[in-house]
C-alpha cells in the first residue's frame, strides 16, 4: 500500500541526509517536477512522484528516508528520460533535472546534486523537436497602458520583440496567430487575461516579475531604443536563461517588428484560408503551406512558414525575389544540382543552438561537417544564379572537423572512437598502446594452445573479471602447475584462468582505454570551442541558405502549376486574369475552373450573388491566397496578375462558431466584422462571406446593407462580398464603386449544375432547393418547400420596404397592415418639425390623414 504523504508535513529534522538534500533543493522548484538523479535513475518522490506515475504509467513505490513511513517515489532510467520527459511536457509540466555534479566513486557521503536545466514546452533544444516549426517561448511585460512582448526561438536563436497598444483582444490576436504555447508575464498583469490564455488556448503561463540584469547577453538588446522593449526583452531573457542555465550565446540580437513592413492578418484569416493547416482535420496536408513546401532543408520550410505567417510589403524585396525565381526556373539545370546539393545540408540553425549549450554529440558534429563541406558548391552554383548575396564558406571549420571527427561515431560521447588517428599525437600513442596489447593478447592464445598443448584454450573478456584462459571440462586435468595458472571461476562446462602476464597487459589496455576516452572527450570539447567561435557566422550563412531554398521550391511549384509572375503596381488596380485557387486545384486537378478577378481603380467592391455550392467562398479564399503568394515572392495561379501591394487582409469566410470562448456564430461574425471596419484602410482586402447570415433576415440584411455602405464610403478597401441577400444587388445603382457579379448555375428539368463560373451582373435566383435535392432530402419534402417558396415569393412581390420582424409568422391580412403601420412609421420620421413652417406642419398633418383614412 503507497501512502501518498505530501513533502510540505514531513518532519524534516527526522529525514536522511540525502532526502534533506531533496527537499531543499525541491523548495526551490515548486512548480517543476524534479528528475533526481540517482546512480543509474532518475527518482521523483513525494508529490512529484505521484504525478510522475499517474501520467507516465509508472509504478509508484516507496523509498524510506529515516520516516516512519516511506516516502512515496518512482524513477525511470536515466538512459531513456527523453521520451518521458517529452510526455510530461506536451502535458504540461516542466521538469527540472537534478543532476550528480561529482562523481559518486571519488566523495564520501551524498553527492553534491543540483538541477542543471528546467525544461518546459518553450525552452526545449533535444532532438525530438519538430523540424518544420518553430518552437517559441514569449512574454508580455504590461506596462498598464501598454505591453510590450518579445519572443524567441531557443533552438534556432531568432529574437523579436514589439510594443502592443490596444485592447486585451489585440494580445490575445496577437499570442494565438504565433502560436506561442509558453508564455511568462510579468505580476501586474490583468488575471483575466491570464485565464483566458490558460484555460481556452491551453498556454502554459509563468507568472515572474524578474528582469535580467547582468551585461553578458546585453547584445541581444543594445540596439533596441525605446526602453520598454528593452525591459521586455530582459524579462524573457531572465526567465530563460534561469531555466537553461547553460551558454545561449547562439541567441540573435533581437529584432523589433515593424508592422510597416508586413501584411498583417489576424489568426482566424490564418485559419480560414487554410495556410498552414486545413480547417477539418487541422493537418498540414492541403494547406497552402504544403503546396508551396518543396524545400530541401528543414530551415527553408520553417522560413516558409514564417513567410507565409508574415509576408511582405516591400515592393522592391518582393521583385528581387521574383527576379531570383524567374532565374531559378529559367536555368533549371543548375536548379536540379542546386537541389541536390541542399539535400547534403542539415539544420544549421538548430546545430548552432546545440553548440552553443553544448548539447551536441559527435553526429551533429558530423552533420555540421557536411553541411559545411556542401557550401562551396552551393557558392558557385548561386554566383552562377546572379544571387545578389554572398555565403562565407567557413572552409577552416569545414576542414578542422573532416581532420577530427570520425565517420561513423557513437551517440555517446564518453565512449571513445569520435576522433580520427593523426590529429592528436597523444591519443595516435595510447591507441597503438592498446591495440598493440590487444593483439598481443590474442597471440596469447596461440602461444598458450602451443605451450600447453591444449588444443580447446581459449582466451575470453568479461566486465568481471577482464582477461582470461578458458579450459573446457574434458581438458581441466591437462593444466599443470608450471603453467602458472590461477583459476578464477568454475563453470559448468569450463574452468577459467589467469596469468601474470595476461594481468599485466590488461592493465595496460584498460588503462589505455580510459585514457583514450577522457583523451576524446576533452578533444572533441575543444573542437567544439573553436566551432562556437563561428556560431554567428553559421547562422548568417543558415539563413541565406533558408532563403534560397525557399525560392528554389517557389520555382518549382510555380513550374509544376503553371503560376506566373505578378505585376505589383502602385495604382489601385486588381487584376487577376484566369485565377486560381491553388490547393483545390491541386486536388480537382483539370476540372477546376478559373475565373478573373477585376477590380479597377474605381470599383473597391464585388458583390457575388449565387446559388450554395456555386463556388463563391473558393472565388474569395482564391483572391486573399494569390495576394498572400505574391506578397511572399511566390509566382502566382494565374494566367496574368496585375495588383497593389496590400497592407492588411481580413476575413469573415463560414459559420465557425467560436466554440472555445463559447461564442454564438452572430457575435463571432460582428465581432470580426467590426475588427475589420475598424482596422482596414484603403489599401486592405476584406472578405466577407454571407455576413449577416447568423441573424433574423431582416436584421442580417441591413447589416449587410449598412456595412457594405460604411465600407463603400469611408474605408474604400477592396472588398468582396458574398450574399445571398439579393435584394442588395440593387446597391449597385447608388454605390459606383460597387459592381455586381455572380457565379452562374445552370438549371434544367429542376436539376442544377455548377458551372463554376463568375459572370459580371446578379442573379436572381438561389436554388436552394435545388441543391437540396442534390442532397438527396426526400422528394415529398422538397415539392413541399417549393409550395411554401411560392407563397413567400407572392409575399414579397406585394410589399417594398423591409420589415423588422419575421413575415413569414404572419397572415397576409396581418402583413398588409405591418406594411402599412411601417410606412406611416417612416413617413414621421421623415420630417424635421424644426424646419417646418407652420403651414407646412398643417399641411403634412392633413395628408396622413387622408392617406392612412384615419
Ligand atoms: P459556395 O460558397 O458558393 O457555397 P464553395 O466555394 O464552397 O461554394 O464551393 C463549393 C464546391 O464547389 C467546392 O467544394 C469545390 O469543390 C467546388 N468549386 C468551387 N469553385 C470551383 C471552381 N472554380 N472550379 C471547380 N470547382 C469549384
Ligand atoms: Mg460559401
Amino acid at each position: 500500500m503507497v501512502n501518498y504523504m505530501k513533502r510540505s508535513s514531513v518532519d524534516r529534522s527526522k529525514l536522511s541526509p540525502m532526502m534533506k538534500e531533496y527537499v531543499e533543493l525541491k523548495d526551490n522548484y515548486e512548480d517543476c517536477i524534479v528528475f533526481y538523479r540517482l546512480g543509474d535513475f532518475y527518482e521523483m518522490f513525494f508529490d512529484d512522484a505521484i504525478t510522475a506515475s499517474r501520467e507516465l504509467e509508472l509504478t509508484l513505490t516507496g523509498k524510506s528516508a529515516g520516516l516512519k513511513e516511506k516516502v512515496p517515489m518512482c524513477g525511470i532510467p536515466h538512459h531513456a528520460y527523453s521520451s518521458y520527459i517529452d510526455t510530461l511536457i506536451e502535458k504540461g509540466y516542466k521538469v527540472a533535472i537534478a543532476e550528480q555534479l561529482e562523481d559518486p566513486k571519488k566523495v564520501k557521503g551524498t553527492v553534491k546534486r543540483d538541477v542543471i536545466q528546467v525544461i518546459t514546452r518553450g525552452t526545449r533544444l533535444d532532438n525530438n523537436l519538430d523540424s518544420k516549426n518553430n518552437n517559441y517561448i514569449a512574454n508580455i511585460y504590461d506596462f498598464s497602458y501598454c505591453k510590450g512582448i518579445s519572443y524567441t526561438d531557443i533552438s534556432t536563436g531568432e529574437f523579436f520583440c514589439e510594443l502592443l497598444e490596444k485592447d486585451n483582444e489585440d494580445i490575445i490576436r496577437n499570442i494565438i496567430k504565433h502560436g506561442f504555447r509558453e508564455l511568462i508575464v510579468n505580476d501586474t498583469i490583468d488575471r483575466e487575461l491570464i485565464n483566458t490564455l490558460r484555460v481556452n488556448y491551453g498556454i502554459l503561463i509563468t507568472i515572474t516579475k524578474n528582469i535580467y540584469e547582468q551585461d553578458d547577453y546585453q547584445y541581444i538588446y543594445q540596439d533596441i531604443e525605446d526602453i520598454r522593449l528593452k525591459t521586455t526583452i530582459k524579462h524573457l531573457l531572465h526567465y530563460i536563461l534561469d531555466t537553461k542555465k547553460g551558454d545561449l550565446h547562439h541567441l540573435k540580437k533581437c529584432e523589433l517588428v515593424k508592422k510597416t513592413n508586413t501584411l498583417i492578418f489576424d489568426n482566424n484569416t490564418k485559419k480560414n484560408l487554410e495556410l498552414i493547416e486545413t480547417i477539418r482535420s487541422r493537418d498540414r496536408q492541403y494547406s497552402l503551406l504544403w503546396l508551396l513546401d518543396k524545400n530541401k532543408t528543414a530551415m527553408g520550410s520553417r522560413y516558409l512558414k514564417l513567410q507565409i505567417e508574415n509576408p511582405i510589403t516591400d515592393k522592391n524585396e518582393l521583385e528581387r525575389r521574383y527576379h531570383f525565381v524567374e532565374k531559378i526556373s529559367t536555368e533549371f539545370i543548375i536548379r536540379d544540382e542546386l537541389r541536390t546539393t541542399l539535400d547534403e545540408v542539415y539544420d544549421l540553425e538548430r546545430l548552432s543552438g546545440r553548440i552553443s549549450y553544448g548539447n551536441l554529440n559527435a553526429r551533429d558534429m558530423l552533420q555540421l561537417k557536411r553541411s559545411l563541406n556542401a557550401l562551396p558548391k552551393i557558392k558557385k552554383l548561386l554566383t552562377s544564379l546572379d544571387y545578389d548575396k554572398e555565403i562565407e564558406t567557413l572552409d577552416e571549420v569545414a576542414s578542422l572537423l573532416e581532420k577530427t571527427i570520425k565517420e561513423e561515431p557513437p551517440l555517446s560521447l564518453k565512449e571513445g572512437s569520435i576522433i580520427k588517428d593523426g590529429y592528436n599525437s597523444e591519443l595516435d600513442e595510447l591507441r597503438k598502446l592498446s591495440s598493440g596489447s590487444k593483439d598481443f593478447i590474442l597471440n596469447i592464445e596461440k602461444d598458450e594452445k602451443e605451450r600447453t598443448g591444449i588444443k580447446t584454450l581459449k582466451v575470453g573478456f568479461n566486465k568481471i573479471f577482464g582477461y582470461y584462459i578458458e579450459v573446457s571440462k574434458g581438458q581441466k586435468h591437462l593444466v599443470k602447475d608450471e603453467f602458472g595458472y590461477e583459476r578464477r571461476q568454475t563453470l559448468a562446462n569450463c574452468e577459467r584462468y589467469i596469468t601474470k602476464e595476461l594481468k599485466e597487459k590488461e592493465n595496460i589496455i584498460l588503462g589505455a582505454e580510459e585514457k583514450i576516452v577522457n583523451l576524446e572527450y576533452k578533444l572533441f570539447m575543444d573542437i567544439r570551442e573553436i566551432v562556437k567561435r563561428y556560431i554567428s557566422k553559421i547562422q548568417k550563412v543558415a539563413k541565406i541558405i533558408s532563403e534560397v531554398d525557399m525560392l528554389q521550391s517557389f520555382s518549382i511549384v510555380s513550374d509544376e502549376n503553371k503560376f506566373v509572375k505578378p505585376n505589383l503596381v502602385n495604382t489601385k488596380e486588381l487584376n487577376l486574369i484566369e485565377c486560381r485557387h491553388p490547393v483545390v486545384e491541386k486536388v480537382m486537378k483539370d476540372k477546376y475552373v478559373s475565373n478573373d478577378i477585376s477590380m479597377d481603380q474605381n470599383t473597391n467592391i464585388l458583390l457575388i450573388t449565387g446559388p450554395n455550392m456555386a463556388g463563391k467562398s473558393t472565388y474569395m479564399r482564391q483572391c486573399a491566397v494569390t495576394i498572400i503568394m505574391a506578397q511572399i515572392g511566390c509566382f502566382v495561379p494565374c494566367k496574368s496578375a496585375t495588383m497593389p501591394i496590400f497592407d492588411k487582409i481580413f476575413t469573415r469566410i463560414g459559420a465557425s462558431d467560436d466554440l472555445v470562448s463559447g461564442e454564438s456564430t452572430f457575435m463571432v461574425e460582428m465581432k470580426e466584422a467590426n475588427y475589420a471596419i475598424s482596422e482596414a484602410t484603403e489599401n486592405s482586402l476584406i472578405l466577407f462571406d454571407e455576413l449577416g447570415r447568423g441573424t433574423a433576415t431582416y436584421d442580417g440584411m441591413s447589416l449587410a446593407q449598412a456595412i457594405l455602405e460604411y465600407i463603400h464610403d469611408k474605408i474604400k478597401a477592396k472588398t468582396m462580398f458574398s450574399t445571398h441577400y439579393h435584394e442588395l444587388t440593387i446597391l449597385e445603382k447608388d454605390l459606383k464603386h460597387l459592381k455586381n457579379i455572380h457565379v452562374s448555375a445552370q438549371e434544367k428539368d429542376g436539376k442544377v449544375t455548377f458551372l463554376h463560373k463568375v459572370k459580371i451582373g446578379a442573379i436572381d435566383k438561389s436554388y436552394g432547393i435545388n441543391v437540396a435535392s442534390l442532397a438527396r432530402l426526400p422528394k415529398d419534402l422538397i415539392k413541399r418547400s417549393e409550395e411554401i417558396l411560392n407563397i413567400y415569393e407572392n409575399h414579397n412581390k406585394k410589399q417594398e420596404t423591409f420589415t423588422q420582424t419575421s413575415l413569414f409568422e404572419m397572415t397576409e391580412e396581418e402583413v398588409e397592415k405591418k406594411i402599412e403601420q411601417n410606412e406611416f412609421e417612416e413617413a414621421i420620421r421623415g420630417i424635421k418639425p424644426l424646419e417646418m413652417s407652420p403651414m407646412e406642419a398643417l399641411n403634412f398633418l392633413y395628408e396622413l390623414q387622408k392617406k392612412y383614412d384615419i
